[in-house]
């Protein structure tokens, strides 16, 4: 038996930061992970790493420049036609993730996190048995602390089962070795634009199919709306209130039947993308040994500060409540980390940012205009087009805006909406802001540099007052 002061289940962006966190701390930490690579190698860095954040973004900018190559050179004087290699991109991907999940492998030897290889289940609320992949027991820890973070898997529809061949998840569609004529998605959310827009790129015929009525229902309606307009030009076939009844896979195509305002269509893909979101990933963790209680969505039960109200066990990441993403996993994992340390922590699940990476760039962080007005808030909001930015203009990425909202009275900044180039990066400054307390005349006042795509920040906080300069 091997005793530690803390314990952490999962090595992902949730439960490898809360490690490293505990370690710095002064605890004598393990961490279990059982994630084996595509060659059966353990690696560290969960989702986020191994087929999520990383590999995806890697898509999407070697995408991107081809896409850039194939239609946007030419208007820079630059004549270029642009052969593909998925094989290339693909490797390249590969080692993007295994350099970083590599790295944290480092980052453990350096804070003297032993990393514990295999899988972990409750022995007792303070005992975990740990199994090897053939579910062999190799190993039992006690800890003084246990945080779960076990992390998310892929959610499934009935009507379309995952074969991991011609119908796939996000983990099958980053792996494709060759570009599908017709990619059909099922899902409008964050994977399936991401995801749909790296193979359209590099020339799939994409459809996307998605339940709701309405598009992006959880961005400003304006974003949305831009969004789903930029989108559609570029070629993504978006079809809203799409109910799928089946999708039959054969030899080598997919057919898919589904229902808009009660007509019945069917199309036939090459592969077909099942992103319909994700589910938290306890099985196997025997909670009901440890008394860890789960709602009625299947996330483990955990107040605020991610207790679970069972002794010494905590919660983090994708497997508790709240947004799936990797900074609110990491957030919260310092934070508990901290908790133990007898610490205050605080994250403010507020102004948790948020991004979708297609082209332009969707990012917002705080409220919308539809929740602000559902709430009956006074709200003043200023919006300016990227088309009137010089910088924007100079790299000949002039599409989408920034929208300032603030209240109508104390000038507070309660919300930031960005669908634009970089739309990444320009979200940081609004989260600072909000974080600060800032009001939308601090934003107007603070000096920005020219030229910049930052500049249609200011010009938009400017706007909220009807004075933007330079629209
Ligand atoms: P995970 O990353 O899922 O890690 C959980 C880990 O626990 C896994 O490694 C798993 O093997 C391990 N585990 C589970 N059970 C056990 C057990 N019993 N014993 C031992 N180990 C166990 N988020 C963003 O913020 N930005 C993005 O750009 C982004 N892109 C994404 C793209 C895709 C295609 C996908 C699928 C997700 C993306 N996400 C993104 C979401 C992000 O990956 C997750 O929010 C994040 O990984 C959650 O971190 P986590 O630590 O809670 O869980
Ligand atoms: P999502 O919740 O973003 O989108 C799923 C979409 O599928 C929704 O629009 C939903 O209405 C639709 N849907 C559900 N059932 C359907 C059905 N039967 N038929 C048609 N449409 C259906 O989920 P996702 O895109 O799968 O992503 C999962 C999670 O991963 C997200 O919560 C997100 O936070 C995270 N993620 C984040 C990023 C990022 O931060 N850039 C990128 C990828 C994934």
């Amino acid at each position: 038996m091997d005793n530690f002061d803390v314990l952490v289940i999962g090595g992902g962006p949730g439960g490898y930061v809360a490690a490293i966190r505990a370690a710095q701390l002064g605890f004598k930490t393990a961490c279990v992970e059982r994630w084996l690579d595509p060659a059966g190698k353990p690696a560290l860095g969960g989702t986020c790493l191994n087929v999520g954040c990383i590999p995806s973004k890697a898509l999407l900018d070697s995408s991107h420049h081809y896409e850039f190559i194939a239609k946007h050179a030419a208007a820079h004087g630059i004549t270029a036609s642009p052969e593909l290699d998925v094989a290339t991109m693909q490797a390249r991907k590969e080692k993007i993730v295994g350099t970083l999940t590599q790295g944290i492998a480092g980052l453990f030897k350096k804070n003297k996190v032993t990393w514990v290889q295999g899988s972990a289940k409750f022995a007792s609320p303070g005992e975990v048995v740990v199994s090897d992949a053939q579910g062999k027991e190799t190993q039992r820890i006690k800890a003084e602390h246990v945080i779960i973070a076990t992390g998310s898997v892929p959610a499934a529809i009935p009507p379309a089962p995952v074969d991991q061949d011609l119908i796939v998840d996000s983990t099958g569609a980053l792996a494709f070795t060759e570009v599908p004529k017709r990619l059909g998605v099922i899902g409008g959310g964050v994977i399936g634009l991401e995801l749909g827009s790296v193979w359209r790129r590099l020339g799939a015929e994409v459809t996307v199919l998605e339940a709701l009525p309405d598009f992006l229902a959880a961005a400003d309606q304006a974003v949305a709306k831009e969004a789903h307009k930029l989108l559609g030009r570029q070629g993504l076939d978006i079809r809203l209130g799409a109910r799928v009844t089946e999708a039959k896979a054969a030899r080598k195509q997919v057919t898919v039947s589904f229902e808009v305002d009660g007509q019945s269509e069917t199309l036939k893909f090459d592969k077909l993308i099942v992103a319909v979101g994700r589910k938290p990933n306890t099985e196997g963790l025997a909670l009901d040994v440890a008394g860890v209680g789960v709602d009625e969505r299947g996330f483990i039960s955990v107040d605020e500060r991610c207790h679970t109200g069972v002794g010494n066990i905590w919660a983090v990441g994708d497997c508790v409540r709240g947004p799936m993403l990797a900074h609110k996993a990491s957030e919260e994992g310092i934070a508990v980390a901290e908790r133990i340390a007898g610490q205050k922590p605080h994250v403010d699940f507020a102004h948790i940012p948020w991004v979708i990476y297609t082209w332009p760039e969707i990012a917002w962080a705080g409220a919308t205009e539809q929740a602000l007005k559902a709430e009956g808030r006074k709200i003043k909001s200023g919006s300016f087009p990227f088309m009137a930015s010089g910088r924007a203009r100079a790299m000949g990425d002039t599409d989408g805006f920034v929208k300032v909202i603030a209240d109508a009275e104390s000038d507070a900044v309660l919300g930031v909406h960005v669908i634009g180039p970089n739309a990444s990066e320009l979200i940081a400054e609004a989260v600072l802001a909000m974080e600060f307390g800032a009001s939308a005349e601090d934003i107007a006042r603070t000096v920005h540099a020219h030229p910049t795509l930052s500049e249609s920040m200011h010009e938009a906080a400017l706007a909220s007052d009807k004075r933007a300069i330079h629209f």
